[in-house]
């Protein structure tokens, strides 16, 4: 494993039941690149992001993430998921606590920082996604993308080495997500490593380093963005390509 790789994939497996959903996936992401992953509903993208940070546990082959091997039994999770944040199509946000305090509960919780240093941590990515100014409000009371914006904050927070994102902006009104798009090119641009699995193709053309278009739990193609979305080998991937641009 190269010294600049922070997400090592190989030989991934993951059945539920008799329904085998991911068919042997292998990955490699270095540091500061974007992956975005795309591919038919159903094709198992959420799986494999979710397997990154053991949320499913694999049948079979190995994750490394950040020098840490989650498939080891011994792995110490808790340690290995502070360097991976996550964000949802559906938010998660604690809908009882202010912004401010749904991003400073985990890092007291889970980092043991104390409530000053936590909340200064948490006003400069409140700024970072634009919403200094809604620290004291409640989830209720933002939109849908200023919900999302709030969970990315939240998850930049905890100072991950890694993002995942999965599908950020699926349950957004049209009109909200470039918002949350451009806080997501705004990351990236800062040189943050992230796995995206979306929809949207135009910020997957211009943001990502690599494009990984998954059928049926295997990766049919992979490759720059002009090769993969430009310009498919795979029939699949035409086919798949041709019904969402
Ligand atoms: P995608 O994100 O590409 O739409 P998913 O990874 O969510 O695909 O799902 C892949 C397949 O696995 C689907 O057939 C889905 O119904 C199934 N699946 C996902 N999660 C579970 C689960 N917890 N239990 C049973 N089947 C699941
Ligand atoms: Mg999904």
């Amino acid at each position: 494993m190269s010294t600049d790789t922070i997400v090592e994939v190989t030989g991934l497996e993951k059945a539920f039941g008799h329904l085998e959903v991911l068919k042997g996936i292998d990955m490699t992401v270095s540091r500061g690149q974007v992956i975005c992953i795309i591919g038919p509903s159903g094709s198992g993208k959420s799986t494999l992001l979710r397997c990154v940070n053991l949320l499913e546990e694999p049948n079979g082959g190995k994750v490394v993430v950040n020098g840490y091997e989650l498939t080891d039994p011994d792995c110490d999770l808790d340690k290995a998921r502070t360097g991976i944040g996550m964000v949802f199509q559906s938010f998660n946000l604690f809908a009882h606590l202010t912004v401010l305090d749904n991003l400073t509960i985990a890092q007291r919780k889970v980092l043991g920082r104390d409530k000053a240093e936590a909340e200064r941590i948490a006003r400069l990515n409140l700024e970072k996604v634009g919403l200094a100014e809604k620290a004291r409000s409640l989830p209720a009371q933002l939109s849908g993308g200023q919900q999302q914006r709030v969970a990315i904050a939240r998850a930049l927070s905890m100072e991950p080495e890694v993002m995942l994102f999965d599908e950020p902006t699926s349950a957004l009104d049209p009109e909200l997500v470039g918002d949350v798009l451009k806080v997501m090119r705004n990351l990236a641009r800062e040189g943050m490593t992230m796995l995206v699995v979306t929809h949207e193709m135009q910020f997957a053309r211009e943001v990502a380093d690599v494009v990984l278009f998954m059928d049926q739990g295997v990766v049919v193609e992979q490759g720059p963005p002009a090769q993969v979305i430009g310009d498919p080998r795979e029939e699949r991937t035409q086919t798949f390509l041709s019904r969402v641009l």
